[in-house]
């Protein structure tokens, strides 16, 4: 299947590691133009040097994106470079545990900036240029905006805002045929989720748990299997599909209990 992504820009946040990673890489084997966008400036060049090699085309840009100011300039770089944004991909973000009882006003602000408010501002710096390209937006949620997890309540509140952000912006942005969808991971095996296992009291037991209530086949879902989703989500072969939040979990998150 051609899906018709030969040339287009795409900005891939947290486009370096993990799910990001998959996601530059597929992008890039479709002829996409990638822009890798991240605070890790080495894990960025990797990143570039190895959609580079597999003859891909891709740039690197730094950004703390918790900083209104670094997603303008990342708008900003994208334009001087290839003059076009075709889209956003919207998926850096950090499971943070700031919880109710031992977090505090400010260490909410703080995980709404690191998880929500990047989604907004990039959207928002880019949009004469989604609309000159009828571009679209993919973001990355969680299941966590629906099921809860305890003890992250920051990051569920941003995530849950990501999906009213999703429907939102689907709804406005209708008139100039700018397609907006999510796209929400369960449990995919990244640095991220190996950062937060072992963050816990009995990680290896915690980890068997969690994989026995992966209804389909038992395993944590790909990085890939998340990408190539937000691939086609990103190309004109989806070209009716908007405002949609589209959960790529193995079952996980809607299935019977009964069934594991
Ligand atoms: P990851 O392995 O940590 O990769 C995320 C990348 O984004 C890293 O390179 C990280 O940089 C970068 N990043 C994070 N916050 C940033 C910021 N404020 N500014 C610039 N760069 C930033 O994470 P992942 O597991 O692939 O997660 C990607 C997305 O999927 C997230 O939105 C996450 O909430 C969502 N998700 C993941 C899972 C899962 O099971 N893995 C489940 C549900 C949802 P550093 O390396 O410097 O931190």
């Amino acid at each position: 299947m051609d899906l018709h992504l030969t040339n287009k820009v795409f900005i891939v946040t947290g486009g370096a590691k993990g799910i990001g990673a998959a996601i530059s890489k597929i992008l890039a084997a479709e002829g996409a133009i990638v822009i890798v966008a991240g605070r890790g400036k080495e894990d960025n060049y990797k990143m570039v040097d190895a959609i580079v090699l597999a003859k891909g085309k891709a740039s690197s840009h730094t950004a703390e994106l918790s900083q209104p100011e670094a997603c303008k300039s990342l708008v900003e770089f994208a334009i001087e470079k290839y003059g076009r944004i075709d889209g956003i991909i919207n998926n850096a973000g950090v499971n943070d545990g700031i919880d109710l009882e031992n977090g505090s006003p400010e260490l909410f602000m703080q995980s709404i900036q690191k998880n929500l408010s990047h989604y907004y501002n990039i959207v928002h710096y880019a949009l004469p240029h989604l609309k000159a390209s009828k571009g679209t937006v993919i973001n990355i949620g969680s299941k966590v905006s629906v099921t809860g997890q305890g003890h992250t309540s920051g990051y569920a509140a941003a995530k849950g805002g990501i999906n009213a952000l999703t429907r939102e912006w689907a709804a406005e942005l209708l008139p100039y045929s700018i397609r907006v969808n999510a796209v929400l991971p369960a449990e995919v095996w990244t640095p991220l989720y190996a950062n937060w296992i072992n963050s816990l009291p009995n990680p290896k037991e915690k980890l068997e748990q969690i994989v026995a209530k992966i209804p389909y086949e038992k395993r944590f879902t790909t990085s890939e299997e998340i990408a190539n989703m937000v691939v086609f989500l990103a190309s004109d072969v989806s070209s009716h599909t908007t405002g949609q939040i589209i959960f790529v979990d193995g079952g996980y998150t809607h299935l019977d209990r009964t069934l594991t």
